[in-house]
């Protein structure tokens, strides 16, 4: 199976596990599991940061984050295709008792004008804006990454209006590829920064969450709270350790077989609207009567697994699980579909 349904899917490679299973481990709860520590400290001094906070996913640490950067009756800033707003069960309401204020964008970039003109008056009537919300790269917007001229603007309109800045930096280290900055130069940019060890990086859980001291202080907290206070979690922080060792470099390969799988697709009758592709995710719309289910259905046949991103939309996630031979294949598979006849029904 040439499995293209998200860059989650990897399983540990043998050196991953081995790494795993060497792993020296505590009671995280008391802050003794060394390799938790070593982790935290790892993502932090990487991105210029104080300190970590190692948690079960990304859903987690962006939650953690909304919760402590805000209070209730407060509104975050964000782009509507956003993972806060679209894949975390609506938990800014939930857990932080927050508004929402969304601004449209052709791939989820946001310039800091739209910020600015997003920031609300301070009337007792109105929310308060107190956090804005970027994600780089952004998923749902085809992967695109920001400039850090664009985020330094950002940065600007923020402490011009004494508003945070959280990065959901799932997969920060595909959009740092492509724009060349170092994590020094992003982590200088934003307040916070929410790390996915779980996608492009191959580690089987766990994201990590890094800001400064005081933050992460109360982030713990709230990660208690939350339930993600875990023990012997050293052996999942020993994966991360190690997908940061060993696994940051390859994304390229990712990214080029996502430029292979798009220029192919470029070429199929079938195919409309690619979005532009920088990184390992390829968006793209079926024309009809080509239609999402017939499509996966065909692939899935094939041997081939993507998934439906919209009533007429597909999305593929290249990862470290899926080789050149396999982007060959699945190339081949598309150029075999033909799309229903129109009186089908
Ligand atoms: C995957 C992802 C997350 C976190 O997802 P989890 O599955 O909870 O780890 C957060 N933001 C973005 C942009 C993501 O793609």
């Amino acid at each position: 199976m040439i499995n293209l349904l998200s860059d989650t899917v990897t399983k540990p490679t043998p050196d991953m596990l081995q790494s795993m299973m060497a792993a020296n481990v505590g009671d995280d709860v008391f802050r003794e599991d060394p390799t938790i520590n070593a982790l935290e400290e790892k993502c932090a001094a990487l991105f210029g940061k104080e300190a970590g906070l190692f948690c079960p996913s990304g859903t987690m640490t962006n939650q953690i984050a909304l919760k402590v950067h805000t209070r209730p009756l407060d509104e975050v800033i964000c782009d509507e295709m956003s993972h806060i707003f679209q894949y975390e069960v609506g938990g800014y309401a939930f857990n932080s008792g927050i508004g929402i204020n969304l601004i449209r964008t052709p791939y989820g970039i946001l310039d800091a004008g739209q910020v600015e003109a997003a920031v609300r008056p301070r009337f007792d009537w109105l929310p308060k804006s107190t956090l804005v919300v970027i994600e780089n790269t952004c998923n749902r917007g085809g992967g695109g990454v920001y400039t850090l001229d664009a985020i330094r603007q950002i940065q600007e309109v923020c402490r011009k209006n004494k508003l945070a800045l959280h990065l959901d930096g799932a997969r920060i280290f595909n959009a740092l590829h492509v724009s060349g900055d170092t994590p020094r130069d992003i982590g200088g940019t934003v307040d916070s920064i929410s790390i996915c060890l779980s996608k492009g990086l191959g580690a089987p859980v766990g994201s990590v969450l890094i800001g400064d001291q005081d933050f992460i202080a109360e982030a713990r907290r709230v990660r208690k709270v939350m339930g993600g206070g875990m023990r012997q979690a050293g052996y999942l922080a020993a994966a991360g350790i190690y997908a940061l060792d060993h696994h940051v470099e390859r994304l390229k390969e990712d990214h080029t077989h996502a430029r292979q799988l798009a220029a192919a697709l470029d070429a199929l009758p079938f195919v409309s609207n690619i979005r532009p592709v920088q990184t390992n995710i390829v968006i793209f719309d079926l024309l009809p009567p080509a239609t999402p289910a017939h499509f996966l259905e065909f692939l899935e046949h094939n041997q081939v697994k993507a998934s439906a991103f919209g009533p007429q939309t597909i999305r593929l996630v290249t990862h470290l699980d899926v080789d050149s031979e396999m982007i060959g294949k699945a190339i081949e598979v598309f150029g075999r579909y033909s799309p229903p006849s129109k009186s089908q029904p």
